[in-house]
């Protein structure tokens, strides 16, 4: 168990979704109950003992590790979706992409205020995504415990756009 290599079980696609791009495909880590263990195992280890009241986390990948993390942590999850999903009332929230814009939505009861969040997806490119949780969260009144991925483009510098909060991945690039 503790040989497992994380890494070696996250495929490179080249020019995916686009040309230029090296898309990571985290299907394999997936694939395998070993080393998906291990990755949630690693996840829980760093905030065991945190102050964490629920876990936010964006569709759909972000779903993936959200929703065991926060059994392990026995803590809940609430669910950042499209534009038109989320049956309830919502907050919604834009944020600026490469080109053009995008909107999220979360349940106007999913996190309350002083409420201690954790933030979860799969992986941090430029931190534009988990930026706009994060604001969205601070909008609440409630607090940013911390960013929690799988992978990190530390190229990107991603961590820094998230900055003063703390960005904790198991994979850098
Ligand atoms: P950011 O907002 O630029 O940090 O992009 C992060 C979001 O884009 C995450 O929700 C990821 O799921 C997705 N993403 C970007 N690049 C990749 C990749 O290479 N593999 C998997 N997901 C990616």
């Amino acid at each position: 168990m503790n040989s497992i290599q994380l890494q070696d079980y996250i495929r490179d696609i080249p020019d995916f979704p686009k040309p230029g791009i090296l898309f990571k495909d985290i299907t394999p880590l997936l694939a395998d109950s070993a080393a998906f263990e291990a990755a949630i195992d690693q996840m829980a280890a760093h905030y065991e003992g945190k102050k964490i009241d629920v876990i936010v986390a964006a569709e759909a990948r972000g779903f993936i590790f959200a929703a065991p993390l926060a059994l392990k942590l026995g803590v809940g999850f609430v669910p950042v979706r499209k534009p038109g999903k989320l049956p309830f009332s919502t907050h919604s929230f834009s944020y600026e992409l490469e080109y053009g814009t995008d909107t999220l939505e979360m349940h106007i009861d999913g996190v309350a205020e002083g409420q201690n969040v954790l933030l979860v997806d799969d992986l941090l490119a430029t931190g534009g995504t988990i930026k706009a949780c994060a604001n969205l969260v601070e909008k609440i009144g409630a607090t940013v415990t911390g960013c929690c991925f799988l992978i990190e483009l530390k190229f990107l510098d991603g961590a820094a756009k998230v900055a003063p909060h703390e960005c904790f991945s198991l994979i850098e690039y």
